[in-house]
């Protein structure tokens, strides 16, 4: 594949399925100079399977800058360079769209060799809308910034999209009740592609219970699909959901008020909070 055409080529390998494994991505594993991977050893152990006899050189997060020079140089010797992530679609929740940018920007094609992405496979098996969405990624693993992600998302129209982690799953789907709302419709899809594959589905009260009290449905990996603010959310909800607030804040406490109107409403109780210790001047 050498030549003055040295191409980058952006490769997605399967996510947990080995048949998902394109033949396309395959010749191009097997024709390219170079293999630019996230993890060599994970890579090495896909190439086995398939007997590429491919060089790698590691690229991630913590080298990528320096890796990019590495990149520059060998195309512009003419040798041809594939990146691949340890699973699924690079730069998708993955490293690559600096050297990407860089490489096209010095004049070099990048071309992609599409296939799996745990993205694209949670949102077709969902059944949520998928005309628009928002894809988040990982939510932010520190609680405070979490939750204060979530809390600007509580309006979001769109579809949205999180990928999530054994470690966090159980919290975070906890967060999102909480903040998004109880009773928004939700899909956990967990292990795509993999023999222990599941897809739960119900409100995020439900999910949130289901997977806290089940340590099985702890294990893996995970992407979160929460259906967008409808209009009980959003801005016409907003003013009903104040109106009420107002009257109850002449009877009850704050805390009290906030409680009752996120239950009558399906409003995340801590907008409410906020908003009823405003409308008592002390916010
Ligand atoms: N680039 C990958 C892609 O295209 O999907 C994503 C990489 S990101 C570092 C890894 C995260 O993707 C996991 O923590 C999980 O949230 C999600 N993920 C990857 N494979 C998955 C699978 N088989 N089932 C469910 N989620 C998966």
């Amino acid at each position: 594949m050498s030549g003055d055409r040295a191409l980058l080529y952006v490769v997605a390998t399967p996510i947990g399925n080995l048949e998902d494994f394109s033949p396309r991505a395959r010749r191009i594993l097997e024709a390219v100079e170079w293999i630019a991977a996230e993890d060599t050893r994970r890579t090495l152990n896909l190439l086995r399977h398939f007997s590429i006899h491919g060089r790698l050189f590691s690229l991630h997060e913590h080298n990528e800058e320096a890796r990019v020079e590495r990149v520059l140089r060998h195309l512009q010797a003419g040798e041809s360079v594939a990146l691949v992530s340890d699973a699924g679609t690079p730069l998708i929740s993955d490293p690559g769209y600096r050297l990407v940018g860089r490489v096209r920007r010095a004049g070099f094609r990048v071309v992609p060799i599409p296939g799996p992405s745990a993205l694209v496979a949670a949102l077709s098996v969902a059944g949520l809308p998928t005309d628009r969405f928002a894809f988040e990624g990982f939510p932010p693993s520190r609680k405070g910034l979490r939750r204060r992600r979530l809390e600007a998302l509580a309006t979001e129209p769109r579809t949205l999209v999180f990928y999530e982690s054994s470690h966090r799953i159980a919290e975070s789907l906890a967060d999102m009740a909480e903040l998004l709302g109880h009773e928004r419709r939700a899909v956990v899809a967990r292990e795509l592609t993999k023999s222990h594959e599941t897809l739960l589905e119900g409100t995020l009260r439900e999910l949130a219970e289901r997977v806290a009290a089940d340590p099985d449905q702890q294990r893996g990996e995970f992407v979160v699909i929460v259906e967008g603010a409808g209009e009980a959310q959003g801005e016409e909800g907003s003013v009903e959901a104040e109106r009420l607030l107002a009257v109850l804040l002449e009877e009850l406490p704050v805390k009290q008020a906030a409680s009752l109107a996120a239950r009558a409403t399906g409003l995340p109780r801590n907008r409410l909070y906020r908003r009823a210790l405003s409308l008592k001047g002390e916010g």
